[in-house]
């Protein structure tokens, strides 16, 4: 990964490497050799992937953006910068801006002026390993625990998920032994791309933050853990790593380890187990928390890359965080499913859901699921992006929104859902373990003409109040959310009828 700067270099030429991967490698090599008085600078996925590869051509405070750049295309944009020109044919927008920026320049009326890019404000634009990009905090502790404790944890990964960071931090500073800071980036589900962008995109935006958390709660060290298939996260975060310390005296030990890619290692507890070598990987009974005993008995502070970039967006930002606010800060959302291409955005908490519909291309929607693997279903998206108005329409707060097309059958997608927690639970609990058996059965049973709705309800009530993790609360997520959007549907199944012919064992 390139170290050296793209901010303030001009001419300049930005690729995005990341998500196209590996034609954005092409489209960059392509560039390199092209122009030689050109700044050339690979950049990080701007979490539109429909655009990228995405050539962004810079001279005199003006940008052209070129979307889906081949290298072909990439040679002449680099050849006619490199002559003093700024290639604007075929470009999909062009933008002025001050010429030392160091946030992605947005053109209006594209995917990329969805929301509001304030963590990923740099993705797309600023060399990832270069501290010269980046907007560095230095806040200490008190005024982190002050500026940023109000956040609530992000992502199911994250161990203080949906509530106030400060609690997890007060009991780490207030337990025996030393505290340590996890950030959490095994996320597995492969709907779900908002910590792998802000990994490989702002590595240094993730880790500053996480640094802010190790001095709010005393630690020495920080260990950023990742699936073991995200070599792009890894390459990214060891070189962003290697030029903080190089630059600075961070004062924390930064560790870099990989775990299983496995859905359920990205559970806070099954994270520890895996970082501790375990054979087999199971949650952890609670209480104590991890922030009481954690990683190796130690007070373990646990949270996903997004949180720790919201605390590095609130000691840096212009704006304090609204002591009033439901849900202080952005939350990055990830649109899949039945689209052209996925896309991640960030969007206020304040904002509805139904707005990052706008950076995806789809064509129709018969229903969507909230909030990753298991998410809730429903057909209106007119919810805050907040965790308490998410909650509050029992969607998930995972931060994914899957579009599910026309065609698209319920009652598959609940049996889906819950199949795979049959095969993915970690098998500690009843409640999940037998649940999940016997929630696949009873959704089985509907194709055979048995729709015991009284006895579904009732075990989706039991796993969520009694499953041990939030793998088990959860999972009964989809199909409980199935049952109260699509009850014809059941009925329909049960009668021998699938109403969008998804299903062809009923219909068949
Ligand atoms: S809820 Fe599921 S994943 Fe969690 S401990 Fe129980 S069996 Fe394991």
């Amino acid at each position: 990964m390139d170290e050296t700067g793209a901010v303030g270099a001009a001419p300049a030429v930005r690729v995005t490497v990341g998500a196209a991967e590996p034609t954005g490698r092409e489209v960059l090599a392509a560039a390199q050799e092209a122009a030689a008085t050109a700044r050339i600078a690979a950049v990080g996925s701007t979490g539109v992937t429909e655009l990228e590869p995405l050539v962004l051509a810079t001279a005199d405070g003006r940008t052209a953006l070129h979307a889906n750049a081949t290298p072909v295309a990439a040679r002449a944009i680099a050849t006619e910068l490199a002559d003093g020109g700024l290639p604007t044919d075929g470009a999909l927008a062009v933008v002025e801006h001050d010429p030392g920026t160091t946030e992605l320049p947005i053109p209006a009326e594209t995917p990329l002026a969805i929301g509001r890019r304030q963590v990923l404000a740099g993705a797309g634009w600023t060399a990832p390993a270069s501290v010269a990009d980046h907007r560095t905090v230095t806040a200490d502790g008190e005024t982190t625990r002050e500026r940023a404790g109000a956040l609530r944890g992000r992502g199911r990964g994250d161990a203080s998920v949906d509530r106030p960071v400060r609690e997890d931090w007060e009991t780490a500073r207030e337990a025996a032994g030393e505290p340590v800071v996890v950030v959490n980036g095994n996320e597995a589900d492969p709907a779900a791309e908002m910590d792998h962008t802000l990994l490989a995109s702002v590595p240094l935006t993730v880790l500053d933050g996480a640094l802010a958390v190790a001095r709010a709660v005393g630690a020495d060290d920080v260990i950023v853990y990742l699936a073991e298939d995200d070599g792009l996260a890894r390459k990214r975060v060891t070189a962003a790593r290697d030029a903080l310390a190089a630059d600075r005296d961070a004062a924390a030990d930064v560790e870099i380890v990989a775990g299983p890619a496995d859905y359920r290692a990205g559970e806070p507890t099954m994270a520890l187990e895996a970082m501790e070598g375990a054979d087999r990987i199971e949650a952890r009974r609670r209480p104590p928390g991890p922030a009481t005993y954690g990683l190796y008995g130690r007070p373990t502070v646990v949270h996903t890359p997004r949180t720790v970039a919201q605390v590095h967006g609130a000691l840096a930002g212009p704006r304090e965080l609204d002591p009033d606010a439901a849900d202080p800060g952005t939350r990055l959302v990830t649109v899949g499913g039945d689209v052209t291409a996925p896309a991640t955005v960030e969007l206020p908490t304040d904002a509805s859901l139904s707005r990052a519909l706008d950076a995806v291309s789809f064509e129709g929607m018969r229903f969507a699921c909230v909030g990753g693997q298991f998410g809730g279903l429903t057909r209106d998206l007119d919810v805050l992006a907040s965790a308490p108005a998410l909650r509050g329409a029992d969607l998930g707060t995972n931060g994914v929104l899957e579009v599910f097309g026309t065609d698209a059958c319920a009652v598959a997608t609940a049996g889906h859902r819950a199949a795979f927690a049959r095969g993915e639970n970690c098998g500690r609990c009843v409640p999940c373990r037998e649940g999940s058996v016997q929630l696949t059965d009873l959704l089985r049973e509907v194709y055979d003409g048995t729709y015991a709705d009284g006895k579904l309800r009732e075990l989706t009530r039991v796993m969520r109040e009694s499953s041990l993790c939030a793998f088990g609360r959860d999972a009964a997520r989809t199909v409980a959310t199935a049952m109260d959007e699509f009850e014809a549907e059941f009925l329909a199944h049960a009668n021998g009828h699938c109403p969008t012919g998804a299903c062809e064992e009923v219909d068949g």
